[in-house]
């Protein structure tokens, strides 16, 4: 990728493609979205959109670098996009409670809150009393907790809705009901075929979310698959009651996130159930069980409904963003797992400094496709 290249297809429209492909636009490149679903259609509807790098990687290594950096960028991300499209963004940077119910839970938190401070992030421990003075819902089993004000929420399916409508105001065009199948390249061009025809492209990037096996790369035999497995995830939503929640409170089977409008999200089931994108009476009955248990309250709640959604997995649950090395020119960005709201500026960035401008950022190492062998 040593010339900048003038025409870029991004296969995906879920949070990573449409973030890529906003700031392809912004920074001048010509752009193509290409996806066969709705954009945001795929895991990012179902997301909670909660901000918590501090929670989601409490330990040292690339997974926190990645995280923090990317949440750095969350207030200038969604104040430009939100400006650019013209569309509202929900988000709040309210903090986390991180609740414990028992003394072993309590003792995990002050590890993680001495962690903290040593790597300078506040994070406040809280006995049971004190943990109940800032939410006042928590039922009588809680043991303690950890406030973490940094942590927040974003609006994933707005955020997505935002950039895709920011990127196409820079000129991104959206190709919907196209499926891609195989990207190969010829000569100095990338093929990508769909099942409506051929498109041509100087590079392309894959953010296909748990489907990227599915695509045919390089027309080898046998093609190389990229490693990402779907992890099933089911989100309720449910009408809160009275007295709303001060902040996103966890817990160790679920966590609640609450809305201006009353709303409660209560997330989220963590399932190996391969391709199956349907509710269970299973799944909706352990996050009601789960959020009961922290917050009595939430019996009292209207019940709206849940979502469900494939995350996208890694063997080592880390997401692959970097260059092949089977089809030169054509760029992986996928593998977010649990964060891909939460990666999807920085993603963005890392992926277009390297096509845009052969800037390779150090920390593309810990998540490059070479950790996969030939990919
Ligand atoms: C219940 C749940 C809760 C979550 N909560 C959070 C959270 O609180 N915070 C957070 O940061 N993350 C969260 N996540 C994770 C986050 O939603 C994902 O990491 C993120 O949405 C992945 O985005 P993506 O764009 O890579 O994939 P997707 O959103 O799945 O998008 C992939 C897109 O590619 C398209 N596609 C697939 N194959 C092809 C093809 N062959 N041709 C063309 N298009 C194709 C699909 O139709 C889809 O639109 C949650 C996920 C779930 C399921």
């Amino acid at each position: 990728m040593t010339s900048r290249p003038s025409d870029i297809i991004v296969v995906g429209a879920g949070v990573i493609g449409c973030a890529v492909a906003y700031e392809f636009a912004r920074r001048g490149a010509s752009v193509e979205i290409v996806d066969d679903r709705p954009v945001g259609m795929g895991a990012t509807q179902a997301s909670a959109g909660v901000l918590a790098p501090y929670i989601e990687a409490p330990a040292a290594g690339p997974l926190l670098d990645l995280t923090e950096r990317s949440l750095e960028l969350f207030d200038e991300f969604v104040t430009r996009v939100s400006t650019e499209s013209g569309l509202a963004v929900p988000y709040r940077r309210t903090g986390t409670l991180d609740v414990a119910v028992d003394e072993a839970g309590l003792r995990a938190l002050r590890a993680i809150a001495e962690a903290l401070a040593r790597r300078g992030v506040p994070a406040l421990l809280l006995d049971a009393g004190a943990a109940r003075s800032e939410e006042p819902h928590l039922g009588d089993g809680i043991a303690g907790g950890l406030l973490i004000d940094a942590h927040g929420f974003v609006g994933a399916s707005d955020l997505t809705r935002a950039l895709v409508t920011a990127a196409r105001r820079h000129g991104a065009q959206l190709i919907e009901q196209s499926r891609v199948r195989r990207i190969t390249d010829l000569h100095d061009e990338l093929i990508i075929d769909t099942d409506r025809g051929s498109l041509t492209a100087d590079a392309a990037v894959l953010a296909a979310g748990s489907w990227c096996g599915d695509i045919d790369i390089g027309g080898l035999s046998p093609s190389p698959r990229v490693p990402v497995r779907p992890i099933r995830g089911q989100l309720l939503s449910i009408a809160w009651n009275g007295t709303p929640l001060r902040r996103v409170t966890w817990g160790h089977r679920c966590y609640l996130v609450p809305w201006d409008d009353g709303t409660v999200l209560v997330g989220a089931t963590v399932e190996d159930a391969g391709f199956d994108e349907r509710t269970t009476v299973a799944g909706v009955r352990d996050l009601l069980d789960a959020a009961c248990e922290i917050l009595p309250h939430a019996w009292t709640a209207g019940f709206r409904g849940a979502r469900v959604g494939l995350r996208p997995a890694t063997s080592d649950y880390l997401p692959i963003i970097g260059a092949s090395n089977v089809v030169p020119k054509l760029m992986y960005a996928t593998g977010h797992y649990r964060n891909g709201v939460l990666l999807a500026p920085l993603t963005a960035q890392l992926v277009a400094d390297a096509i845009l401008d052969g800037r390779v950022d150090p920390m593309l190492a810990a998540v490059s496709p070479s950790r996969f062998g030939d990919l």
